[in-house]
């Protein structure tokens, strides 16, 4: 059995992400989806709110279970039994971070690979951060994010 592992901070998830774990889920037999509290990012939703967004947007994908993490990537990998850790690649502007990032997880542990999809051209543009600054100035997310997310935001935002 072959098990993914798909960090982020998903603040919120966006189309970009979903594409990668619509994608991956078909690679493995399963795929974590997994939730970085990252408090240092001073999230617009908390950790429970991504969670429970995640899971709506998630729940037709059979394979698929989400988890939060506030440990080491690679040490989450070998507690929940999952071999690669996926990755979703952009422009080249994401390139030297994930090298880096890839390295540094191969050094700490060489058990656990990473593999990266690339993301389809309409969604290279897009970002969690582009759809948070979008909404805080009023503007319309609802291309960028699945609708249960847009009116996650909307409340936030309080439209
Ligand atoms: P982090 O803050 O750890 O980078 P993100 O939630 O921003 O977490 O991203 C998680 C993963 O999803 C990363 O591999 C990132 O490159 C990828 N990703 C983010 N947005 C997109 C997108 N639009 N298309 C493809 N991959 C994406």
């Amino acid at each position: 059995m072959k098990t993914g592992y798909y960090p982020g901070t998903f603040d919120p998830i966006t189309n970009g992400h979903l594409d990668i774990i619509t994608r991956g889920a078909s690679l493995f037999d399963k795929l974590y989806v997994s939730v970085s509290c990252n408090p240092e990012k001073n999230p617009l939703f908390t950790i429970e709110e991504r969670v429970i967004l995640i899971k709506e947007v998630l729940k037709d994908i059979k394979n698929i279970e989400v988890v939060t993490s506030d440990i080491l990537t690679v040490e989450h990998c070998k507690i929940l039994g999952a071999s690669h850790i996926l990755r979703g690649l952009r422009a080249v502007t994401d390139y030297d971070y994930e090298f880096q990032l890839t390295n540094f997880n191969r050094e700490i542990s060489d058990e656990i690979d990473t593999v990266f999809l690339m993301t389809q051209g309409k969604y290279s543009f897009l970002s969690s951060s582009s759809v948070r600054e979008l909404a805080q100035f009023g503007g319309d997310v609802s291309k960028f994010v699945p609708a249960v997310v847009k009116k996650a935001i909307d409340k936030k935002y309080k439209k």
